[in-house]
């Protein structure tokens, strides 16, 4: 077994966590960075070209300028390939598809970890900045393990004429049910309440989709909650009736759970419906004392989004302040809203 050993290890290379390194690099604190899977995993399975309701200026990370070629909101691609960019620019070196897999707090308040390439990492404090939207939330009902069943929204061209039931009533079923009738599949949506959630929906989502399902080109099941699921069609329960709606495929967009299993071996106390950690704010410093969250990772399992990447930047100057007693950084790393 090899045996690494540094000052600090993050877990998580998403946009913050990546935040992160480039301010530890910047502040020649050693360090070394781990993710289970790819940086930017989380983003990696948006469907083709989704486009991010962040403007760019405020998922940019560590001051470098996030640009697109029509000044648009970035895409899924265009925010992978800028994470890519500045990986290389910074040098981070990140051990992708390596897991942390134990976590043993010594005597001394020093930590070894296990890794899942077999290794052992001694560290002094520990950085998880591990996301909370880790896979999809279930519905739990039969039928729901069918190939049919995408519980991640894919490429619209899949569902080119074919029948496709959306279940949910939020942005992410919403933006999905207008972009399938937008390549020519026949939508029809089952949501749980008696109309859209027009508070919750982006000012660009319920317009639209609210005319569609007023003119009834998408046929809308409201009030209505999914029983089981079957090769050709899914049955609804509308009070105590029910009924079938053919569908070719079945996506459930019904919102998202945080993996909470390194809170777990690290002993973190957590807190609420949505199983958040408990952190100092203005150290990020959580429950156990050495060990820090950042990022979308301190919301938890979200029920009502509140914590997006574009709040977390600030994680990133109260860690390193707190790791180093130095500012994050020099460069204008944290977005702030032009004085109106
Ligand atoms: P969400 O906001 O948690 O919404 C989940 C939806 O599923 C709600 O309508 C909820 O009903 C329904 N639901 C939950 N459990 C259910 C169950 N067991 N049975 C039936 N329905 C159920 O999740 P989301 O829409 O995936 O959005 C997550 C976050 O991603 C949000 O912050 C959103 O703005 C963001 N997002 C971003 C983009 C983008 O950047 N392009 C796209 C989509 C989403 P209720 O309404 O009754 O709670």
């Amino acid at each position: 077994m090899q045996e690494l050993s540094t000052d600090v290890v993050i877990v998580g290379a998403g946009p913050i966590g990546l935040e992160l390194a480039v301010a530890l690099t910047r502040s020649n604190t050693r360090y070394l960075h781990f993710d289970a899977k790819q940086i930017g995993y989380t983003i990696s399975w948006f469907a083709p070209q989704t486009r991010f309701f962040s403007s760019n200026e405020r998922i940019a990370i560590a001051g470098v300028p996030l640009m697109t070629a029509d000044q648009g909101k970035a895409t899924r691609e265009e925010y992978l390939t800028y994470l890519r960019r500045v990986v290389i620019q910074f040098d981070l070196r990140v051990n992708t598809y390596e897991a942390i897999t134990g976590i043993n707090r010594q005597a001394d308040g020093t930590f070894v970890l296990t890794t899942g390439k077999n290794r052992t990492v001694r560290c002094n404090r520990l950085v998880l900045a591990t996301g909370g939207t880790d896979r999809p939330r279930r519905l739990n009902i039969p039928g729901e393990e069918l190939p049919h069943v995408h519980r991640y929204f894919k490429d619209p061209h899949e569902y080119f004429r074919r029948a496709v039931l959306v279940i949910g009533g939020k942005n992410s079923a919403m933006e999905a049910a207008l972009r399938c009738y937008h390549a020519w599949a026949e939508v029809s949506v089952s949501y749980r309440r008696e109309t859209l959630p027009e508070k919750s929906l982006k000012y660009w989502i319920y317009p639209e989709i609210k005319g569609l399902i007023d003119s009834k080109r998408i046929k809308a099941h409201f009030n209505s909650v999914p029983v089981r699921i079957t090769p050709t069609h899914v049955t609804l329960r509308t009070g105590d009736r029910e009924h079938d709606v053919p569908a070719d495929f079945v996506l459930p967009l019904i919102g998202y759970e945080q993996d909470t299993t390194l809170f777990r071996l690290a002993g973190l106390e957590l807190e609420g419906s949505c199983q958040a950690p408990l952190f100092d704010p203005h150290t990020m410093e959580a429950s156990v004392p050495n060990i820090y969250v950042a990022g979308t990772s301190v919301g938890g399992t979200q029920d009502k989004f509140q914590v997006f990447i574009e709040n977390c930047h600030v994680h990133v100057e109260r860690i390193v302040a707190a790791l180093t007693g130095k500012r994050a950084s020099e460069g204008p790393m944290v977005y702030e809203e032009p004085e109106s």
